[in-house]
C-alpha cells in the first residue's frame, strides 16, 4: 500500500463512546458527555440542520436523548442525572408514547429528585448507528426516520435500566 493511504488510514480515530470516524486529534467535546472532538464537531452539524430548519426540529428531542445516552461519560453527579432523564424521555417517547414536549416537562419534573438517583452502568457497546449515519440524511423526513431509529436503538442497548426508570416514572415514587 502506498505510503500516503497508510497515513491517512491511521489518521482516522473513531470515537470510542460511538464508534463514529473522525481526524480531528484535538478540539472542542462536551465538559462530561465524552467524546471523541470529531464526533462532537458532527453532533454540533447535527443540531445546526435542527436549529436552522423546523422541519428538521421535529426530531430534537430525539436527537439530544440518543446523543447524551450514547455518551455516558464517567460516573459523576452530572452523568447520573443525565442518563435517567434521557433514558426516561426516551421510554416515555417510545414505549409510553408521549409527545416530546410532555416529555420534556416530565424530565423536569424528575430533575426535582435526582439526589435520590442511582448510576447506572452505561452498556458495554453502542457502535451500530452514530452521527455518521445521521449526517447522510438528505431530507427532513429521511432526518426524522435516521434519528428515530438511532434513539431506538440506543434505547434499546439501555434496556436492562428500564424497571428502574419505570419506577421513578410511577406517580409518588420520588
Ligand atoms: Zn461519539
Amino acid at each position: 500500500m502506498p505510503a500516503f493511504f497508510q497515513t491517512k488510514i491511521n489518521m482516522i480515530k473513531h470515537c470510542f463512546s460511538c464508534n463514529s470516524q473522525g481526524t480531528l486529534e484535538l478540539g472542542e467535546t462536551h465538559k462530561y458527555l465524552l467524546s471523541s472532538p470529531s464526533c462532537w464537531a458532527k453532533y454540533g452539524q447535527i443540531l445546526e440542520k435542527e436549529y436552522s430548519n423546523q422541519d428538521y426540529f421535529k426530531a430534537h428531542r430525539l436527537t439530544v436523548d440518543a446523543y447524551a445516552l450514547q455518551h455516558p461519560g464517567i460516573k459523576n453527579s452530572q452523568t447520573i442525572q443525565s442518563s435517567i432523564v434521557h433514558l426516561a424521555s426516551l421510554h416515555m417517547i417510545f414505549h409510553e408514547k408521549v409527545h416530546h414536549e410532555q416529555a420534556v416537562i416530565e424530565m423536569a419534573r424528575l430533575t426535582n429528585y435526582k439526589d435520590q438517583f442511582l448510576w447506572l452502568a452505561p452498556p458495554q457497546n453502542m457502535f451500530a448507528v452514530n452521527v455518521d449515519d445521521i449526517l447522510k440524511a438528505s431530507t427532513a423526513e429521511e432526518h426524522y426516520l435516521l434519528v428515530r431509529n438511532w434513539a431506538l436503538f440506543v434505547y434499546q442497548q439501555w434496556h436492562e435500566h428500564i424497571p428502574y426508570i419505570e419506577s421513578l416514572l410511577k406517580p409518588n415514587n420520588v
